[in-house]
């Protein structure tokens, strides 16, 4: 069965030595008034959150895999433990770390919050979702709903009284919500019935809580087609009184649950509204707008899923590596035994540093962008909340493609160091495997994500964001000038800031001619960017690093592998940038195909 143990070593590093997270929060009065930014606080909370995520999340990992959630008569139960574990974890406050203290949170920094759900993820992921769509639906709450609702809602939300879900996808439409069909009938009494139905809503029904509040998708009747005519909706599962108590039954109700690949224990249901009551949040037919909130958040968590994931199937690979013996190393390294143990062997050893260098790229990107979130919310000078908005509007869709991407192959890496072990169920890595599948898919596929990102993000906005990404590079560059041990990843760093602009504007001039052009190029240039992201961030830890080292701080080697992964990553895995400038360059044009011989159409489904 696989252990896990909280990477709390690297989370430090990162939160000490590369962000001075300490010295950036005591910036924001937010947390200052509220004494939530101390780096003390901070080591105080991950060690609490790291006992918690092993001793009580990851032993129902497996357990509740193999037992998923059953529905029966529209009631959820899910697997042995979960329930009890979820109160546990709201008992002790966690559902509420990174809340909003007039709303009975305890105002902790996301970047801190962002490590605690780091390691439920990687305990239990399945598990992990529950309070994670809360957090979300909390978050679009906050930002939309009026004063009564929110004075309402958000305490049970941040006490875990109630749970909450995100409901856009309906059987025809997932990606293009501009389709959606759910209706909603003004009551002219401040309510609305929704009608309609809503599919694969994760966290959708189940046993954790006295309520759950659906955040709803819904067309107002006349309201106009497409996504300009959707509005966002609170729905009960059951009604709520003025005074907060629970009243009647509201007719949404699970009409079952998907039978799907990963993810097991997590209540993927199947909601039909039937005339369900709910309370409009926001503006009637601004409901993307509002929604977007919730899915930004939703998209570095299902970023952080990937991260999770690879990082416990790392550290269960690497046990396994150390153990297996089989042939013999020239030389040997363990000559009394009949085999030596495969992590003496390069490709071996080439697998294990992949999957760490992903996941410590992961790391680094996430929690840069947790920490840029909490200046972008709370920083008194505009334009550093600008600044940094802009960091986080451009990377979150590359975090959570990036990371979905690299944490899904990290699993089947790893996998593949138990070689047919990894195969079989009891060494729990083929879970891993299926649970890190979702997250390329959900939360609008990883495909969606890259035009998100070249589309919106930098084409969108004539390259304004993606600017600030480079001047990042070459600031980075131009200061660290004269460092000899970092002087061939300044090289590198500085050539790939001025590629990524050149790459930009091929595209950008392809596609004014076809847009086509910028739909083909879009996977491969997100992935260019989380390359050229990772690599920056690969620059900064090392500096950090081989400070310590100067000052002798080095006694684990804990720095001294943080250079050398780092190292490994330039020399291993930023190389593929040569490939997805070629792919990128190459464009649309081999998709130009015969459509008839080629997919054996009578019809060209696009004209050339
Ligand atoms: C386990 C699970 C949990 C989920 N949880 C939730 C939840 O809690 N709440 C919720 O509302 N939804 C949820 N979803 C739904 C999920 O977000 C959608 O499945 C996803 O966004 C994709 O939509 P779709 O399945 O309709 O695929 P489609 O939109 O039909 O897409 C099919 C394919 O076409 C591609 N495609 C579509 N349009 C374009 C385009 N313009 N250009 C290029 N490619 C395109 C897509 O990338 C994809 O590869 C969940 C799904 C699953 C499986």
């Amino acid at each position: 069965m696989p252990t896990y143990k909280a990477p709390l070593r690297d989370m430090r590093f990162l939160l000490k030595d590369v962000l001075n997270a300490e010295a950036a929060l005591s910036e924001l009065p937010y947390y200052t008034q509220h004494e939530t930014h101390s780096a003390d606080l901070a080591d105080q909370i991950l060690d609490e959150a790291a006992r918690f995520a092993s001793n009580v999340i990851q032993p129902l990992n497996a357990s509740g895999d193999a037992e998923g959630c059953t529905v029966q008569g529209g009631v959820v139960t899910t697997p042995a433990g979960f329930k009890e574990a979820f109160k546990q974890y709201a008992a002790a406050g966690w559902t509420g770390l990174d809340g909003d203290p007039e709303y009975g949170g305890q105002g902790v920094p996301h970047v801190i919050g962002n490590a605690v759900s780091e390691m439920m993820i990687a305990a239990n992921v399945a598990w992990s979702m529950y309070p994670g769509l809360s957090h979300g639906a909390y978050t679009a709450l906050k930002a939309y709903a009026s004063d009564e609702t929110k004075n309402i809602y958000l305490p049970k939300l941040l006490t875990g009284e109630w749970t909450g879900t995100m409901c856009l996808t309906e059987p025809h439409c997932g990606t293009d919500l501009g389709l959606l069909r759910t209706k909603a009938v003004d009551n002219n009494d401040g309510t609305y019935s929704l009608s309609g139905t809503k599919i694969f809503i994760s966290a959708g029904e189940h046993d954790f809580a006295d309520n759950i509040v659906h955040l709803v998708l819904a067309r107002i009747e006349g309201a106009p087609a497409g996504t300009k005519g959707i509005s966002l909706f609170l729905v009960p599962k059951f009604m709520v009184n003025p005074d907060g108590s629970l009243g009647e039954r509201n007719p949404v109700v699970c009409a079952s649950l998907e039978h799907k690949m990963g993810i097991k224990a997590n209540a993927t249901a199947v909601l039909n509204f039937d005339g369900a009551k709910g309370i409009l949040v926001g503006q009637a037919n601004r409901g993307m707008q509002a929604m977007f909130i919730m899915m930004n958040g939703a998209r570095l968590g299902t970023g952080m899923q990937g991260l999770g994931l690879g990082e416990v199937a790392y550290q269960n690979a690497l046990a396994y590596a150390k153990d297996r013996i089989q042939m013999r190393h020239e030389p040997r390294i363990t000559p009394a035994e009949a085999a030596d143990p495969i992590i003496g062997y390069p490709d071996v050893r080439r697998m294990l540093m992949t999957v760490k260098a992903y996941n410590e790229g992961a790391r680094a990107l996430a929690m840069w962008l947790a920490l840029q979130i909490d200046v972008e919310h709370h920083h008194p000078d505009a334009g550093k909340r600008e600044e940094a908005a802009d960091i986080v509007a451009l990377l979150t869709p590359v975090a959570k493609a990036f990371m979905t991407d690299n944490g899904f192959t990290n699993t089947v890496m790893a996998q593949q160091v138990f070689g047919g072990h990894g195969y079989i169920r009891e060494w729990g890595m083929e879970q891993y495997v299926r649970d890190a599948r979702i997250g390329q898919i959900y939360e609008g596929t990883n495909g969606i994500q890259a035009l998100d990102l070249l589309g919106r993000k930098v084409l969108g906005d004539g390259g304004k964001k993606l600017q600030k990404l480079s001047s990042l590079l070459t600031a980075f560059v131009e200061e660290n000038e004269g460092n000899e041990e970092l002087e061939s990843m300044l090289e590198v760093l500085g050539k790939a800031a001025q590629q990524a602009g050149t790459l930009t504007m091929v595209i950008g001039q392809k596609a004014m001619q076809n847009p086509d052009e910028a739909n083909a190029a879009a996977v491969d240039y997100l992935r260019y960017i989380g390359h050229v992201t990772y690599a920056y961030l690969f620059a900064v830890m090392s500096k950090a690093a081989l400070e310590q080292i100067v000052l002798g701080n080095d006694r684990d080697g804990f720095y001294r592998a943080k250079v050398q992964t780092a190292q490994f990553y330039y020399a291993k895995l930023f190389p593929e940038t040569k490939t997805l400038a070629a792919t990128i360059k190459a464009g649309n044009g081999p998709m130009q195909v015969d459509d008839a011989a080629m997919f054996g159409v009578e019809r060209p489904l696009v004209t050339a």
